[in-house]
């Protein structure tokens, strides 16, 4: 199996500021972590640079006064909103995180990879049609899903709720959007009666997770969810906004997850064509353990993991349980569950 990795330098040059969360140490470390695990650079994982998005490619999901926005903030340097600080070279930079994604779509349509990661900044989840914050300002994974026109199923795991994503799909039938996020958390959308509408309707899925969540219930929720909405759905590639702030040391989130749950929801997309993209995930040390875990998951190989796995306090794991339960039972009309 061949997989692809797109990174470039220049992404470690997005940089939203002293004490920011999403900085470039993060990519430094990711990079770092695959080299040390032999996930990088070998005659299977190729790494490949990528191409600035176009402006048409990025019409295909935003409408053209957020684009002209984001170019113009870029001018006065003036943030998007609070957390979202906008730079000279932000603009540039979002197209070619775009770009990136673009690119690693392209190499597992080509057949060239059968999986491909997107190592990216700034991140994209957060932006929709036409709105972004949240540290994002272009919807990387949903412009390249939208650039490939296949059949797709986005699995969203990072810890918050990709409130853009879910913007973007609300209405189309040929995307499947899954997101399991923590509940209460930043956006505050995402709950499980948030299922799409007209033709879309039934088409996005979100998981609630109470907060304190471990490996256990988290992978009992991917395995309730993800293989029987595969069977049904039938998706001819499987998009993965990679966010791994729901490790239990992230610095922005409550949940209790480790390496573990990377590696292991990584082995559940193994045979399938996948492209997945850097979303948030916040602690360094986190994300040395987490991203190799998922990559070597994906790549069916095997990894030792550091971590040990984590257990969902027995009060959360019933509440999880129960909920889990109604949620299965409030999809009922649009999937067998
Ligand atoms: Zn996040």
């Amino acid at each position: 199996m061949t997989t692809a990795l797109v990174y470039s330098e220049k992404y470690l040059e997005h940089n939203p500021g002293e004490g920011h969360p999403e900085r470039p140490e993060r990519l430094k470390v990711i990079v770092n972590a695959l080299k040390r695990a032999k996930l990088w650079g070998t005659p299977k994982i190729k790494v490949l640079g990528p191409k600035p998005a176009k402006r048409e490619d990025i019409e295909l999901v935003h409408d053209p006064n957020h684009i002209e926005l984001v170019e113009r903030l870029s001018k006065s340097e003036k943030p998007l909103d609070g957390d979202t600080p906008v730079r000279k070279n932000t603009y540039e930079l979002a197209l070619l995180a775009a770009g990136g994604t673009i690119d690693a779509g392209r190499v597992v349509l080509s057949g060239d990879a059968l999986n491909a990661f997107a190592l990216v900044r700034p991140p994209g989840h957060h932006a929709g049609r036409n709105h972004s914050g949240g540290f994002c300002y272009f919807n990387n994974l949903a412009i390249a899903v939208k650039s490939m026109r296949l059949r797709t199923l986005i699995l969203d795991i990072d810890c918050h709720a990709g409130n853009g994503t879910m913007d973007i799909f609300w209405g189309d039938n040929s995307v499947l959007y899954l997101s399991l996020h923590q509940w209460p958390c930043y956006p505050g959308v995402g709950w499980w009666d948030e299922i799409g509408e007209g033709t879309g309707k039934g088409f996005t899925i979100n998981l609630p997770l109470y907060p304190n969540t471990g490996d256990d219930v988290y992978l009992r929720f991917v395995r309730s969810f993800f293989p029987p909405l595969v069977e049904q759905f039938k998706p001819e590639l499987i998009g993965v906004s990679a966010g791994f702030d729901a490790h239990r040391s992230d610095p922005l989130t409550q949940m209790n997850l480790s390496s573990h749950t990377y590696y292991q929801v990584g082995k559940l997309l193994h045979e399938f064509k996948v492209l997945a993209a850097l979303e948030g995930g916040y602690n360094l040390d986190a994300l040395s353990h987490a991203v190799p875990a998922f990559l070597a998951g994906m790549r069916n190989q095997q990894l030792t993991l550091k971590e040990g796995a984590t257990f969902t306090q027995k009060e959360i794991k019933e509440k999880n349980i129960q909920r889990l339960e109604e949620i299965k039972k409030f999809l009922s009309p649009y999937w067998s569950l």
